[in-house]
């Protein structure tokens, strides 16, 4: 299987080429050539499969340049029971992302049983052990730069935490992200993991991190690298958790269900259009964002139109809050027929600030089930009293916004399925907002907030971040 690229300017490539990347040299996406078909018998096989068996069925077809045991084995070392450890009680953590019912025909798909509490895990859990593993056949090593506002960072340092030929530099806002946030990420003691707190705000961070991929020479002498949303390797590892959640709720492969899907990057709904690509029997996807609307707002109108960060609100839901959907560009070069001079033509605007407007294709748009909607801080609260109430269940902000839009499209015929995309426990103060209590946190983690944090500060200052790796890598 070779991977492509949506603006059709890069070489064809093999996954462990891409592994490492981000962007493709012309500016583009990674995709693969054509979407391996799983046919009835397929299905069927796999429906009874466990999570890592069910992994291996289908990254096998993607994945063909390593050796099918060393896949094998690097799958079932990351989908363990004791990885993804934090299933509500009465739920088994061996089922890695159990469904819990609400009623008939409504579900969760619980995706954030992993070590940071959010579903970013499922696939960054893999990716490190994807990256010691090529990395230890090439012979390589790289330096992993990032910024992060929660959550990526602190997925992509529990999962590249004691690996082999891999260093993170994780910068984050100083003194801005959750209490119980700066604990996870600046308590690991891994001689590998650096935490940088910078005084500024998250866009500082990012474009510290910009300012140095964009000296080509430090980034190749450096060999800086990047586990970006847009990486390939996190939205096949995501392919997989929609067939575990098909295979959940129904009984024969006649039987379709819709996701709902709380989005920013369109990073994990990405995946279950794959899915529905290679033959999961999907109805909708239904795309859900918070007051950041721009998804709401294409699926709606057919006008794409991404914003500033002047125009990128703060809400309750913020690992939500993206105005430019990095991963859409994956759907739309489908949308078009993969022409990827058309993707090239939509994108010369967006790439300058611009927007494009394809209304014409909304018709195919809804072919491939995409339905959307938007939620705001009003609403989430009140959907997370109401499924307290109704069902005694307490969910985070974030899956409150994908059940706000699911209530909104269901169809009583087939089942609904909300991903999961944080335990509650990682938004304690919306939370208190909402239930007028702090919501119950996985026992091991009592307490992180005391222990000894490792980390150093910095000033909004590029030359002091290169200077930082340099030090650290020689
Ligand atoms: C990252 C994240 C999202 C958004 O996912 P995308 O793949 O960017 O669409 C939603 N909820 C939570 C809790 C997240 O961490």
């Amino acid at each position: 299987m070779k991977y492509i690229s949506t603006r059709g300017l890069s070489p064809a490539l093999s996954f462990s080429e891409i592994l490492l990347g981000g962007l493709a040299p012309d500016g583009g996406l990674y995709l693969p050539e054509h979407y391996p078909q799983f046919s009835d018998a397929d299905l069927t096989a796999m429906r009874g499969m466990g999570y890592a068996d069910l992994a291996f069925a289908i990254l096998s077809r993607l994945i063909d340049d390593i050796p099918a045991a060393d896949l094998k084995a690097i799958i079932d070392k990351t989908y363990r029971a004791d990885v993804y450890a934090y299933a509500r009680s009465g739920q088994n953590a061996a089922d890695i992302t159990p469904t819990l019912k609400l009623e008939d025909q409504l579900y969760l798909l619980c995706l954030s049983n992993g070590p940071t509490l959010a579903f970013k895990d499922m696939a960054m859990q893999l990716l490190g052990n994807l990256f010691e593993y090529v990395l230890a056949k090439t012979g390589k090593t790289t330096n992993i730069l990032g910024a992060t506002s929660g959550d990526t960072g602190s997925a992509a340092e529990y999962a590249m935490r004691g690996k082999k030929g891999v260093r993170v530099f994780m910068l984050s806002p100083h003194k801005k992200m959750s209490r119980f946030q700066t604990a996870q990420m600046f308590s690991l003691q891994d001689d590998n993991i650096h935490n940088i707190a910078v005084n500024g705000v998250f866009d500082d961070c990012q474009d510290m991190v910009k300012a140095v991929s964009n000296d080509a020479a430090f980034k190749a002498q450096y060999k800086i690298g990047a586990v970006n949303s847009i990486n390939w390797g996190r939205i096949v590892a995501q392919v997989v958790y929609y067939f575990k959640g098909y295979f959940a709720v129904t009984s024969s492969n006649s039987e379709k269900v819709s996701f709902a899907v709380p989005s920013g990057n369109f990073g994990n709904v990405c995946a279950g259009h794959i899915a529905r690509m290679m033959g999961l029997p999907v109805d909708k996807l239904v795309v859900a964002t918070n007051e950041n609307d721009v998804l709401d707002e294409f699926f709606k109108t057919g006008v794409y139109r991404p914003r500033g960060s002047a125009n990128t609100y703060h809400t309750s839901s913020p690992s939500m809050d993206i105005s430019k959907a990095s991963n859409f560009e994956r759907f739309v070069f489908d949308l078009v027929g993969r022409d990827s001079a058309k993707v090239r033509e939509l994108w010369a605007s967006v790439d300058q600030g611009g927007a494009f407007d394809i209304k014409a294709l909304l018709p195919k748009v809804a072919d491939y089930g995409f339905i959307s909607g938007s939620s705001n801080h009003q609403e989430r609260m009140r959907t997370i009293r109401e499924v307290h109430e109704k069902y005694a269940v307490t969910i985070d902000t974030h899956t409150a916004d994908g059940l706000k839009v699911a209530l909104e499209n269901r169809d009583a015929s087939v089942p609904m399925l909300v991903l999961e995309t944080a335990l509650p426990a990682k938004f304690e103060d919306a939370l208190v907002e909402a239930l007028g209590t702090v919501p119950e946190r996985p026992s091991a983690l009592q307490g992180i907030e005391a222990l000894p944090q490792r980390f150093d500060v910095m000033d909004f200052d590029v030359a002091a971040i290169k200077q930082y790796i340099v030090n650290k890598v020689s």
